[in-house]
């Protein structure tokens, strides 16, 4: 099952694995590709990367310059150089690998909009889940009242970032007196490919949208426990212990038609879920 999404954060562009076709599903849906600079894969299993020589191939044909970062399990780097060894080619553009292979837990990335985090899943050969955040927004000022009461615009800023201020004429201006609360962090987590793990909710304590693969449903239970992949039952158990705000349900078995027995068995768990299929767009309000 090819995977892959595309995440935008304040305008940052990221890709999130990079499966056969994701290229010509990105065309499709009308992703502008070009603006990617990061690129996380999760795991090294062929439909979680086979597309990414393509996707690198292209950008270097539309003469891309900019750097493009790339987190991955460390293999990869070794398997890109090889493959650009023997087609004695080279990119366009620089690409920093980063390996996760000792970065669990850490963020892997940081702007002063958003940072993303490496997360363990437990799956057949090393795996990384991630959560991107975006940062919580500045306080928003009451100018109207600020002005009223005289305060000089030399200490907007400070109260805008929540600081208490000690003005000249000696008195105290509360952050909270002047300011309405800014927007608050956003989140986002990518589970794919796991098992069920208990060990991954205090990583993703709390987010609004956790995708979590649900391969199977509790009828292939033991299927689900051989390949290291989880059921429908176990993503909901997960998300409802997480305490987040939606689950989004992928990574379907090609056995099964469609999603409704993955639903009907996640929703007694837990009852803000969805199955997404290609092509499904999802904002966090
Ligand atoms: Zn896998």
């Amino acid at each position: 099952m090819p995977t892959s999404q595309y995440v935008q954060c304040v305008g940052r562009h990221f890709l999130i694995d990079c499966g056969e076709g994701t290229q010509l599903q990105m065309r499709r849906f009308g992703v502008k590709f070009q603006r990617i600079d990061h690129i996380f894969i999760s795991h090294l299993h062929g439909d979680h990367y086979f597309g990414l020589f393509g996707l690198l191939s292209t950008l270097h044909l539309l003469g891309r310059e900019r750097k493009l970062t790339l987190y991955a399990p460390g293999p990869l780097e070794g398997i890109l150089e090889a493959i650009l060894k023997a087609g004695n080619g080279h990119f366009s553009f620089e690409i920093e690998f980063v390996p996760l292979d000792e970065k669990i837990g850490e963020t892997i990335f940081e702007d002063d909009k958003c940072y993303v985090k490496c997360i363990p899943l437990v799956h057949k050969i090393p795996t990384y889940g991630f959560v991107f955040y975006q940062k919580e927004k500045d306080k928003v000022l009451n100018i109207d009242k600020a002005k009223n009461d005289g305060v000089s615009t030399a200490y907007y800023t400070r109260l805008k970032k929540g600081e208490d201020v000690k003005i000249s004429d000696g008195r105290l201006l509360k952050s909270e007196d002047y300011t309405n609360p800014g927007e608050p962090q956003r989140a986002y987590a990518y589970c794919s490919d796991t098992a069920y793990s208990e060990k991954l909710v205090p990583f993703i304590k709390g987010v609004d949208v956790l995708y979590h693969e649900a391969t199977f449903i509790e009828l292939l239970a033991d299927r689900a426990k051989q390949t290291r992949h989880s059921t429908a039952r176990q993503a909901a158990e997960i998300a409802k212990r997480a305490g987040v705000g939606k689950l989004l349900m992928g990574h379907l078995s090609a056995r099964y038609d469609d999603g409704k027995k993955h639903m009907t068995e996640a929703r007694a768990v837990f009852e803000h879920c969805e199955v997404v299929e290609d092509g499904t767009t999802y904002s966090i309000p």
